[in-house]
């Protein structure tokens, strides 16, 4: 029996081998404060011990191994910084070095020389010698009397750590005190139920076998059960929080399809919608009417027409007495939707307005009284609309396209605009694979387009180096003779900013020499330009006055000129793949088929071997999304924000994607049937999620 039910709280101090010195470095270095954080240090990997090793057969690159032979010599060598004890170690088949740089006292009294050892360590390689620093070791008799652990599990750790003689050893030491103290007993975190169906081992089990595995068959099990816990509970919180929401957070309702949708779609719809986009158009509605508010994200690759999407749903809110707005990142991108918008809606009787940071004083005195009146329908713009100024009269729906440059914070934001909260709709044409969507926004609806407008033609990709440069010049004459145009983009990565110009104006400089002047007209955008700079030469590519245009990233985005039939990326090797994807879906918007030309210098690394093959194979960006995100991880593909949130202890979202489904499909259910946990066979859920929720320190990865 335990000390108490919450003997997993103590603090770590009170552990037996720990004291004040250690307690400070456990915290510090592995944010271990409790008992209960110290169970969940779970091993980074586990050391077969049941192997022996022979000289011989040590590989260069340095491994975790377990030798047998003897000690023949032993000798201290003299360094610049210190002494090091080394000793000469034999089997039948080799002989290598053991080496210490400190305890040597203590070492050269207890070594026994010609007696035969069992050492493990990890092995270093350097001019033809292998040698082994401050192995454990073991006489090999005494090593078969008590050899028991097989299975040696490696914790993560820290220099500092190892440094101040918290090694794994003592790590490990330490996990047995901790079960000896707790007698190995655990609460129980899953209930009957869920474990008879998955056929689970125990949570006692597990712990015991995540440490201590007695073979590979309970380690695997252990695992399993301890990532299927870790994503039910990710899962059961965000299922649960959407469906608080929908109860608690009353919307408004837009029940009515009114004159404004109708006379749209009947008279006024440039094309017939997709399938596709029906089928969100109706999801919207359906969310809109419900009476809770809409919390929305609806994915779709580039050009699969999302901006129709928004439209429709905006006329709904209008339809029901709401003002609405739509967010864009960029200027450009507010810009050009307003455009297409206005063209769109020129025969209803709407009022629309655009406010981005450029927007005069004048104009914003009127679009700020009109906001306020009610008279203003749809507002476009930038992050501008955010400001705390910006005051609606009845705000109904906003609507925030490519969401990745959006934060939380600025979504929380919208919320705030009207008494009771707008309805939210999110898109993005960074496709977020299906798994990290589910982790992420478990909390959102989901909608996703998936098909595109008829008629396309996929782009052709292709990669080409730089020094084929010549081909790819006369490739694009040809296009341009045929009436098409041309972006060429540079990379624009911050932290070499003043490099990237220098490789953006030589590139426009080369440019500028092969396609000279009166015959070829080059636009050029970059962000150091003025909006009115920006936004004149943008006019003119987009007018067709000139064929080719040279730019940043700053068009990654939404622009859209169907002309276009050609993407040149420069140094294509330095973007990432979702980025390559995104600056690709800025052609093949018209009817001629389209390229994408990733030039590339020789040297390449092995990750943009992969993207750039991704690229050329697959049009897809849901696959490419995939790829992306076993290439970079997590973290790295949501940025730095919310990276933390995917802070998994155990589980691995791109490796566990099936136990993720798994998870979520047994949390739904649970939250189904029982959406308060207040059933009997619950119980435990309910405990384990209450004190989840309390001690937010032990699984820190939700927001
Ligand atoms: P994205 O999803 O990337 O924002 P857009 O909304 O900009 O895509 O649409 C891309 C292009 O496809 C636009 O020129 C748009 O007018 C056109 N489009 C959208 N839906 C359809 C459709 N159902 N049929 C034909 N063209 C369409
Ligand atoms: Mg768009």
């Amino acid at each position: 029996m335990n000390k108490s039910p919450n003997i997993l709280q103590t603090p770590i101090d009170y552990l037996k081998g720990v004291g004040p010195n250690r307690a400070d470095l456990l915290r510090k270095e592995l944010g271990i404060h409790t008992y209960q954080d110290l169970i969940n240090l779970f091993p980074n990997r586990y050391i077969d011990k049941t192997r022996y090793y022979k000289i011989n057969e040590l590989q260069r690159n340095s491994a975790d191994v377990q030798l047998v032979g003897k000690i023949v010599h032993l000798k201290t060598v003299e360094q610049k910084r210190g002494k090091r004890l080394v000793a000469t170690f034999t089997d039948d088949t080799g002989s290598m070095e053991l080496v210490w740089f400190r305890g040597h006292k203590w070492i050269k009294e207890s070594i026994k020389i010609n007696q035969p050892y069992v050492v493990f360590g990890r092995t270093n390689w350097y001019n033809g010698v292998y040698s082994m620093p401050h192995p454990e070791m073991e006489l090999l008799e005494e090593h078969k009397k008590n050899m028991r652990i097989t299975m040696q599990p490696v914790y993560p750790s820290t220099e500092k750590l190892n440094n101040k003689g918290i090694t794994n050893r003592v790590v490990n030491k330490l996990m047995q005190q901790l079960f000896i103290e707790t007698r190995g007993r655990f609460q129980e975190t899953l209930s009957n139920k869920i474990l008879n169906e998955l056929n689970l081992i125990s949570k006692n089990e597990a712990l015991f076998n995540i440490h201590f595995p007695k073979d590979q068959e309970l380690l695997a099990k252990a695992k399993f059960r301890l990532k299927f816990e870790e994503l039910f509970y990710i899962q059961l919180q965000l299922i649960s929080k959407n469906i608080v929401r929908k109860q608690k957070i009353k919307g408004l309702t837009f029940d009515q399809v009114g004159t404004f949708f109708t006379d749209f779609y009947n008279n006024h719809l440039p094309f017939d919608l997709t399938g596709a986009q029906k089928r969100v158009i109706k999801e919207i509605r359906n969310d809109l009417g419900s009476g809770a508010q809409m919390n929305r994200l609806l994915q779709g690759d580039v050009g699969s027409g999302k901006t129709m999407v928004a439209l429709m749903s905006m006329l709904l809110a209008i339809d029901n007495g709401c003002q609405t707005c739509l967010i864009a990142p960029t200027e450009i991108l507010a810009q050009q939707h307003y455009n297409g918008l206005l063209e769109l809606v020129k025969d209803l009787n709407i009022n629309i307005n655009i406010l981005t940071g450029s927007s005069k004083t004048s104009e914003r005195k009127i679009i700020h009284e009109a906001l306020e009146n009610g008279t203003l329908n749809i507002l476009i713009g930038t992050h501008a609309i955010l400001e705390d100024k910006v005051i609606f009269n009845n705000l109904g729906l906003a609507i925030i396209d490519e969401q990745h440059r959006f934060g939380v914070a600025q979504r929380a934001k919208m919320w705030h605009k009207n008494s009771v909260p707008p309805h939210i709709l999110v898109m993005t044409a960074t496709p977020i694979p299906r798994t990290l969507a589910m982790s992420l926004y478990g909390d959102l609806d989901v909608s996703v387009i998936d098909e595109l407008p008829p008629g396309r033609k996929p782009v052709k990709t292709v990669h080409r180096y730089d020094s084929n440069r010549l081909k790819v010049f006369k490739f694009l004459k040809d296009e341009i003779e045929k009436g098409r145009q041309i972006y060429i983009v540079y990379p624009l990565i911050q932290e070499s900013e003043k490099l990237d110009y220098k490789d953006l104006m030589d590139g426009f400089e080369s440019v500028a020499r092969e396609f000279p002047l009166p015959d070829y007209q080059i636009s050029i955008v970059h962000g150091k330009m003025k909006p009115a700079d920006k936004d004149y030469e943008m006019e003119r590519f987009v007018k067709g006055e000139t064929q080719i245009m040279v730019a940043t990233t700053v068009i990654e985005v939404g622009v859209n000129v169907p002309n276009v039939s050609v993407m040149i990326i420069e140094s294509a090797e330095r973007f990432g793949l979702s980025q390559l994807h995104q600056l690709r879906g800025r052609v093949g918007r018209g009817a001629e088929q389209s390229y994408c030309i990733l030039m590339t210098s020789h040297k390449l690394s092995n990750d943009s071997k992969t993207r750039l093959e991704t690229m050329v194979n697959s049009n897809d960006g849901f696959e490419i999304a995939e790829v992306d995100l076993k290439l970079r991880g997590p973290g790295d593909i949501m940025g730095t924000q919310q990276s933390g949130i995917l802070n998994l202890k155990i589980a691995d979202i791109v490796k566990d994607n099936d136990i993720l489904k798994t998870a979520r499909y047994y949390a739904m259910n649970v939250l189904k049937n029982d959406t308060n946990l207040s059933k009997e066979e619950n119980a435990i859920i309910r405990y384990t999620y209450a004190q989840l929720a309390k001690h937010k320190n032990i699984w820190n990865y939700i927001s």
